[in-house]
C-alpha cells in the first residue's frame, strides 16, 4: 500500500495499519481522484490511500454517478464507511444544489442526495476551496489560529473561510469567494498602468479572478508587454531578473494585495494559507504578504499570507477530515 505523505510538512502521516474510515474523492473538470482515508481511536484520520484517477465524464449524469459507484464497490465494499467529495463548484447549503459550470452534468442538481440514493450511504460533498481551506486550519498552516481564509490562486481565484475549526458556508455557499465582484483596480503599478475591466465568466466585469490566478497573471503580461506567456514562464524570468516579467509580477502584486487586505479586514483572519498552481512560486507568496500587510488595518509582526503546508491533494485531505468530523 502506497500512502500518501506531503513529505516535508506531513499533513497526513503514514498509518497504513489502521482501518479505513471513508472514501474521498476529488473531482475537478478533468479528473476524478479517488483515495481511502485511515484512521482510528482519537485521530481519525492519519493516512491516505490514493486510488488512481478517471477522466471526468462531463455530460453524462449516469456515466459521472457510474465512475464514483464502481470505485466504492470496489475499494469501499463496507456501508458504514462515507463517501466525502470535494468539488470544483459552490453547494447551497440550504438545498445541496451543486453549481459547477466546469461538469455540466452536475450542475444545478443535489448532487450529494443523488449519490446517497444510488449508493444507500451517506455523501458529504463540498467545494474544493474549502476542503482546501479544511485541511490548512486543521492539519496546515492554519493550525492554532481560530480564524483561516483559506486563498485560491489556481487557475482562477478561490477562497474559504474556517472558524474555529468549522467550516462557514454562508448564504447561498459563497462565503470565502473573493474572486468575483467588479473591484479590481483600473491603476495599479508604479508608475501605474491602465488595467482595463476585464469581461469574467460569471458574467461581470474587473472580477479579481480576471487578473488574480494563473490566467490573471498571463493576461497582465500580455497587456502589459504584448507577448503571451504561461504564468510558469514568467515566474522563472521573473526569478531571472527579466524586467518585463518583473513589472508584471509588480503590477499582479498590486492588484491582488488590495482585495486580499479587505478580506483579511472584514473576517478578522489570522493567517491566510494560499493554495492553487501560483502558490508553488514561494517568492510570489512572500512578496504578495509584504504588500498585504502594508494594507490591512492589523499590523502582523509575522507572515500572514503563507504557502498552505498541504500542496499535495489538499481536497482529498480536506473530504477526508470533513467525513470523519476531524
Ligand atoms: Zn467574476
Amino acid at each position: 500500500m502506497v500512502t500518501l505523505d506531503t513529505q516535508d510538512k506531513a499533513i497526513i502521516t503514514d498509518a497504513p495499519a489502521l482501518p479505513a474510515c471513508a472514501i474521498c474523492f476529488d473531482i475537478g473538470g478533468s479528473t476524478v481522484k479517488t483515495a481511502l482515508a485511515h484512521g482510528g481511536g482519537a485521530d481519525p484520520v492519519t493516512g491516505l490511500t490514493p486510488l488512481g484517477r478517471q477522466p471526468t465524464p462531463l455530460n453524462d449524469l449516469g456515466d459521472f454517478a457510474a465512475v464514483i459507484e464502481k470505485q466504492v464497490e470496489l475499494h469501499a465494499p463496507d456501508p458504514a464507511l462515507p463517501i466525502s467529495i470535494s468539488i470544483t463548484g459552490v453547494i447551497d447549503p440550504e438545498t445541496g444544489i451543486l453549481t459547477c459550470a466546469n461538469i455540466p452534468c452536475v450542475d444545478g442538481i443535489a448532487l450529494a442526495d443523488r449519490l446517497a440514493e444510488r449508493l444507500g450511504r451517506p455523501v458529504q460533498v463540498n467545494n474544493d476551496a474549502a476542503c482546501f481551506t479544511i485541511a490548512e486550519a486543521r492539519r496546515g498552516a492554519g493550525r492554532g489560529y481560530p480564524i483561516v481564509f483559506g486563498a485560491i490562486l489556481g487557475t482562477g481565484v478561490g477562497g474559504g473561510l474556517v472558524i474555529n475549526g468549522r467550516l462557514v458556508q454562508g448564504a447561498g455557499g459563497f462565503a470565502g469567494e473573493w474572486g468575483h465582484g467588479p473591484i479590481a483596480a483600473t491603476l495599479a503599478g508604479d508608475p501605474p498602468v491602465d488595467i482595463p475591466r476585464f469581461a469574467c465568466g460569471c458574467g461581470q466585469k474587473g472580477c479579481v479572478d480576471t487578473i488574480g490566478g494563473a490566467r490573471g497573471l498571463e493576461r497582465l503580461h500580455s497587456h502589459l508587454h504584448g507577448v503571451t506567456l504561461t504564468s510558469r514562464e514568467i515566474i522563472d524570468r521573473w526569478n531571472a531578473a527579466d524586467q518585463s516579467a518583473a513589472r508584471t509580477v509588480e503590477v499582479f502584486v498590486d492588484l491582488v494585495s488590495a482585495p486580499l487586505a479587505t478580506v483579511v479586514n472584514i473576517v478578522g483572519a489570522h493567517i491566510v494559507p494560499v493554495g492553487g498552481g501560483l502558490a508553488r512560486a514561494e517568492n510570489l507568496i512572500e512578496r504578495l504578504d509584504e504588500e498585504v500587510r502594508k494594507k490591512t488595518l492589523y499590523r502582523f509582526d509575522r507572515p500572514l499570507i503563507v504557502r498552505g503546508d498541504c500542496q499535495v491533494e489538499p481536497g482529498l485531505v480536506g473530504a477526508a477530515l470533513i467525513a470523519t468530523g476531524n
